[in-house]
Order: structure tokens, then sequence, then C-alpha cells
């Protein structure tokens, strides 16, 4: 639901490009959905020492008047945050540069580190001091303790083993950039070709909108390296996963990026016919909840040969509902967001389609809106299974008791949000319906791709 799930981060660097900084300021715009806490753009020109301008806000904000590299940056990578580990201070927005004897570097991450409470521990027993709360720190500082010269992929790829969740990372040093993820495969990167350099970012729709060509995802286990050599690939890891993040598909990444291969809009649409194979309905007309239900909403509209109508519109001036601090707040969010076309919808039996329901407070609101709008007959249908287990991996659904589904049937739900008929698309529709044989599942399931350390299991 578009209220309630909140975004991790997004990453975007650019390698061997007069103006690098710039682009990279392009391509995070294009990335803002993913994180509008904070953000930062580390880059360096043609003296190879790394400079950074980050803060807090939107990057029209942090970036209003352009970037201060006066045009002359070659290399940068950048960041935009929405804080699901750390504190919500400008310390924790990224990148984070790193100043050691054999050189600068910049690191930018999109993703959670698992243990990261235990490798933070024994970094401050080896004497290594954390600067911020993030646990995407962690990276700079054990890539500090490395020994033998600049950084390689050869010194990178012990590091990467040691760390355990999901990591999609940038790192840009005096004379490359590395281009990383983790081996589970859970936060999109890609990699592309731009004039005579490279560019890479956490969704393909940033890297086209700047111009790349031959884009290509970074594999789960794998460490590109870009330089003016051109680019290298090693895996790190002997073991790999394919568990990218089910929500990405569902909610999170832009309809026009392609995550391993499947565009999402068209992962999107496939929900919704697979929506209306597991969960017919007999109604006049087919509504999406934007944005994220629109797709799905097309796909069960043309499943079923019920016509589909713009029957909400949302107001995309009004501030995103999650900022909104009390749940009396958020409700009344939800209404200024959203409005239900009463002249279409009245007397009607409608279908509405949406991606999620992780409270329940938000679905509970639509209906009524809808009801209140005339609709005869209201028939919820969610691209998503029901959303039951915290996600450890930088999305923030942190706790059971905020999800409606965790302690209640799917007829308990309906009862609550008030709707005629509500049902969830199954985890094998929703794995068919990408052609794939593997997704994180685990908000849905209970079942984690990675190890839980002791805080996931307090
Ligand atoms: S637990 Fe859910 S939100 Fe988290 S990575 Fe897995 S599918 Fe995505």
């Amino acid at each position: 639901m578009f209220s309630s799930i909140h975004e991790e981060c997004g990453v975007f660097g650019v390698f061997g490009v007069e103006g690098a900084a710039g682009i990279v300021r392009t391509g995070l715009a294009y990335l803002q959905h993913r994180g509008q806490e904070g953000c930062g753009i580390a880059w360096s020109g043609r003296d190879w020492s790394v400079r950074l301008q980050k803060g807090l806000g939107l990057i029209s904000e942090v970036f209003g008047g352009g970037v201060p590299d006066g045009g002359d940056s070659v290399c940068a990578i950048g960041h935009v945050r929405y804080g699901t580990s750390g504190g919500g201070e400008v310390e924790n927005v990224q990148p984070f540069v790193f100043r050691r004897r054999f050189g600068d570097y910049a690191t930018a991450h999109n993703g959670n580190i698992v243990n990261a409470g235990e490798l933070a521990n024994a970094l401050s027993t080896r004497g290594s001091l954390l600067h911020s709360s993030s646990d995407s720190e962690v990276f700079g500082a054990l890539f500090g303790e490395c020994r033998g010269g600049a950084l390689s992929s050869r010194l990178l790829g012990p590091v990467l083993n040691q760390i355990d969740g999901a990591f999609s990372l940038l790192v840009l040093t005096r004379d490359a950039m590395f281009a990383c993820r983790d081996k589970y495969g859970l936060r999109p990167l890609s990699v592309g070709r731009l004039g005579n350099g490279y560019v890479a970012g956490s969704e393909t729709c940033a890297l086209y909108a700047v111009g790349a060509r031959d884009v290509r995802d970074v594999r789960p286990g794998e460490i590109v390296r870009i330089s003016a050599g051109g680019m290298e690939s090693t895996q790190y890891s002997s073991f790999t996963q394919n568990a990218m993040c089910a929500m990405e598909y569902i909610y999170f990444a832009r309809p026009d990026s392609d995550i391993e291969g499947i565009n999402v809009h068209a992962f999107r649409k496939e929900c919704g016919r697979a929506l209306f194979r597991e969960s017919p309905c007999g109604a006049d007309m087919v509504i999406g909840v934007p944005d994220s239900g629109l797709s799905g909403a097309m796909g069960y509209s043309e499943a079923a040969g019920i016509p589909l109508e713009q029957g909400l519109i949302k107001n995309a001036y009004v501030a995103r509902t999650f900022i909104q601090p009390t749940q009396e707040m958020r409700m009344n969010g939800v209404r200024m967001k959203l409005s239900p076309v009463g002249s279409l919808i009245k007397g009607k039996r409608v279908v509405v389609i949406d991606d999620s329901i992780v409270r329940g407070t938000t679905s509970r609101q639509l209906v009524r809106m809808l009801r209140d709008a005339g609709a005869a007959e209201i028939h919820m249908r969610i691209t998503s299974p029901p959303l039951r287990y915290p996600c450890f991996y930088g999305v923030d659904i942190s706790s059971r008791n905020e999800l409606i589904s965790a302690h209640r049937s799917t007829e308990e739900v309906c009862r609550f949000i008030g709707a005629d008929s509500l049902a969830f698309i199954s985890e094998d529709g929703l794995l068919q319906a990408g052609r794939r044989s593997g997704l994180c599942l685990a908000c849905f399931s209970g079942k984690y791709p990675t190890d839980l350390y002791s805080h996931e299991l307090e």
C-alpha cells in the first residue's frame, strides 16, 4: 500500500565521463522514489582527490543550485536515502568518504547488513571508530583494514564475503569504480556504457535516462571493477542465490525499470492476470490504486474482460502520507492523496487492485471513500501475498504487530477494511507471473534467505 511501506535507498555512479557529478545528480533524480530523506554525491576529478556534498532533503533541495564540482569531475557516486538503519541525521546520509594512506575512497550502499552489529563490535575491538549509526559505514571501515595497497577486487572479495545481508554497493577509489552485489541478489544493481565511460545504478530507468547503453545486471556475488582499462568481472562468492526482493517488483521499483531481465510494469500486469485466474470476480469496472496498482489493474481487466477505469485520481502535490507522524494524520493524508471519481463509481460494482495491505487502515479508508462515492460493491484484489513477517534487508517492515495479516485471516482483514470481498495473490502466482524460480518472499512466508542474527530473533 502506498502509505505504509518505505522504500530503501538508491545508488548511482559514473566513471570516466566529463561532468560525472552532474550526471549522477540526474540519475539520482530518477531514483528519488527510493528515498527522500537525504542525498549526497562524492566525486573526483583529474587530481583524483575525492570530494563530497550531502544533505537532508530531496535532490532538488540539496543540489538545487547544481553540483559544486565546476563540471570538472570525471567519476562520481551518489545516494538517495530512506533511513532503514541508523537515525535521520546528516552523518548517516551517504556516500561516506574515507581517507587512508593508500588513497581516498567513497562508498554508497542500498540494502541492510544483517550482521552489522557483530562486524561493528569486531571493528571497535580492533580500534576502528565508526562515525555514524548507519550499517553502511561498516563497508568502508572494513575496506580500510585491507593491506596491500589500493583497493582491488582481490582485496574487496574477502571483505564482502564476511558481510551477510542485502547490499548493492558502489565504491569509488582514486582510479576505479566498483559495483558489487550481495550473494543472494536481494537488491537490484545494473551497469552500462555511457559515451566512452561507464554508469551503474539501482534501477535501469535511471541508467537509460542519462543515455546508457549495453546495460546488464550485476550478478549475485559479483564485483564489477570499472577503470580506464575497461570493465572486469570477479565472482567473489561461490555460493549464490536468486533471491531478488519480491517487493521491488510489486511496489518499489519504477514500472519502466527492468530487473534481472523482467520489466516491472509487465510483471505487475501479469500479477493482475494471475489474480483474476486465482480470484475471479464479477464487476462493472476495474480500478487501480495509483501508482503501483495501475499495472495490475490493467492485467486484471484484460483477463476478466471487465473495463478498466480511472476511478481514483492521485493528487501528486500532496506530501507522501508516511511523513505524517500519527495515525490520525496518516488517515487524513490518504484522503488528501486520493480522490474517487464519483460520477464513474456511483452504483457500480468495482474491483480495486492494490499492491499490498500493511496495517489495513489505509485500505479501510479507501473502501470508505469509495462507498461514500456511491460504489455498490467493492472487491479488493492485492498483488502481493499477505504481509506477515518483518524485513531485515532494507525495507521498513519492522514489526509483526504493525502487519494486519500477521494475526488475522483474509476474512478477518476483509471485515476490518469493510470490503465485500478480499483476495491476495498466492506465492506461486507471484513466481509464475514473473516467470521466476526464485524471489525473496520472506515477509510473506517467514523463510529468510540469510542466517538471522541475535537482534533479528529478539
Ligand atoms: S523480506 Fe520482503 S521486503 Fe524484505 S527483501 Fe524479502 S521480499 Fe523484500
